[in-house]
């Protein structure tokens, strides 16, 4: 069991991570702020913690991964999260980006997939203080019950946008998803200007774990 301990040099790694995420282009400072607060370590096996602050993604059991914090930064600032946002996460994973929407001040939804997965990280969110909404079953359908949402981020790459998850979103809501094939994806920000008008804009290519479910990938 890991101690949730942030010493100095913990510290200090985490503030050389924050300049090398500057360098790489993220300026937005409210993402960069959540990420210097929040220890990355603490989402860690005991095993890698001494990675935490590489700017790696690394695995978090049951084939899943904690997605590279340049991965983290990028997809948050596409968000332009506002304080009290209502934002939905798809793929909860260990919690990580979850807590960083959090500590930027926004409502978070957060749906995962995976059951052992869900069931430790609703466990453990909140002995860091960390109070959002968890769910457990196939985002990949969004969350009708609770929609519509300010913001929707997607953590998996997808093979298509699912158009539901634009039916879940107000106007003026953003969705970020990764969209391509099971190796790479292009990261899309999909604003809903009205009903019928979606404005899509492209970025860099990434490499996430496959979204699955209904309109995701099926189980190999
Ligand atoms: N956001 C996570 C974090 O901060 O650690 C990283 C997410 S990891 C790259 C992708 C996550 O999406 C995995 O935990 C996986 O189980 C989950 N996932 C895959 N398909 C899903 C689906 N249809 N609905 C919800 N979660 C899904």
């Amino acid at each position: 069991m890991l101690k949730l301990e942030d010493s100095y040099i913990h510290k200090g790694k985490r503030r050389v991570l924050i300049e090398t995420l500057r360098k790489k282009g993220i300026a937005d400072e409210r993402v960069l702020t959540a990420m210097d607060a929040l220890p990355r370590h603490f989402f860690f096996d005991s095993a890698l913690v001494n990675h935490a602050y590489e700017d790696k993604a690394f695995p978090i059991g049951e084939g899943q991964t904690i997605s590279q914090p340049y991965t983290v930064a990028f997809q948050t600032s596409l968000l332009n999260i506002n304080i009290g946002d209502k934002v939905l996460e798809i793929g909860t994973g260990s919690g990580y980006q979850a807590g960083i929407l959090h500590l930027m001040g926004a409502r978070v939804y957060s749906i995962e997939y995976n059951a052992k997965l869900y069931e430790h990280t609703k466990k453990f969110l909140p002995k860091l203080g960390i109070r959002i909404k968890h769910f457990h079953g196939d985002g990949s359908l969004g969350l009708g019950v609770h929609a519509p949402f300010d913001k929707i981020l997607v953590t998996a790459g997808a093979p298509v946008v699912p158009s539901s998850l634009l039916h879940q979103l107000n106007i003026d809501g953003i969705l970020v998803i990764p969209v391509g094939d099971r190796e790479n994806q292009q990261m899309l920000r999909l604003t809903k200007k009205t009903e019928k008008n979606i404005l899509q804009e492209s970025f860099d290519s990434f490499s996430f774990v496959p979204l699955l479910g209904d309109k995701g990938w099926k189980v190999p």
